[in-house]
């Protein structure tokens, strides 16, 4: 009996082990497989589409945040500390919801801004689970789940859009890079 009972606790640790090296994995390379036909960062038009079909199209993590209002695990995100110039579009649909020159490190292990990039690129809700009052922030082209926002902010706004990182695309600044170049380029000119 005794012997079966480790057998199994052992089967399960391992179960518990592969799926976390396989959940590491998915996320890796999930990000940037599969987009949705309607994903563009130009076209404001509205997205509607079920979930069924959405888990068809979005990587498994991707999903579970975006369209079952998940949370991803804190401190894992590498948005949460990068400095980078550019610009944060919504992983679902392309949306462009977050400038980096608003993001700022709150240290409450997801990555954090003080504002969106205009009022209609997301759509805030009441959220009332895990018995607590909170607002939600969910995008505001494909209203997917982004995350919550608070108020303790720093300014202008004193607002905190504590934000999942899984549902972020992240683009670079062109301008930025073309300033550089042109400054390498006179540089080496003189
Ligand atoms: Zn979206």
């Amino acid at each position: 009996m005794k012997k079966n009972l480790m057998l199994v606790v052992l089967l399960a640790l391992i179960g518990l082990t592969f799926q976390n090296c396989y959940g590491q994995t998915s996320k890796d390379q999930g990000k940037d497989s599969k987009k949705a036909p309607e994903y563009s960062r130009t076209d404001s038009a509205p997205v509607e589409k079920a979930n069924k079909d959405w888990q068809k199209i979005l990587p498994s993590d991707v999903y579970e945040v975006a369209r079952l209002k998940g949370t991803e695990r804190p401190f894992t995100s590498p948005y949460e500390h990068s400095k980078e110039i550019g610009t944060f579009y919504c992983a679902v649909c392309g949306n462009p919801l977050f400038k980096s020159d608003a993001k700022y490190e709150s240290g409450c292990g997801w990555p954090s801004f003080f504002e969106p990039i205009s009022k209609k690129s997301i759509i805030e809700a009441n959220d009332n689970s895990l018995g607590m009052h909170r607002i939600e922030v969910m995008c505001g082209r494909c209203k997917s789940h982004l995350g919550h926002v608070f108020d303790d902010g720093p300014p202008p706004t004193g607002l905190r859009y504590c934000i999942n990182g899984v549902v972020l695309d992240f683009e670079k600044a062109k301008t930025a890079e073309k300033k550089y170049e042109g400054k390498k380029k006179g540089n080496s000119g003189s």
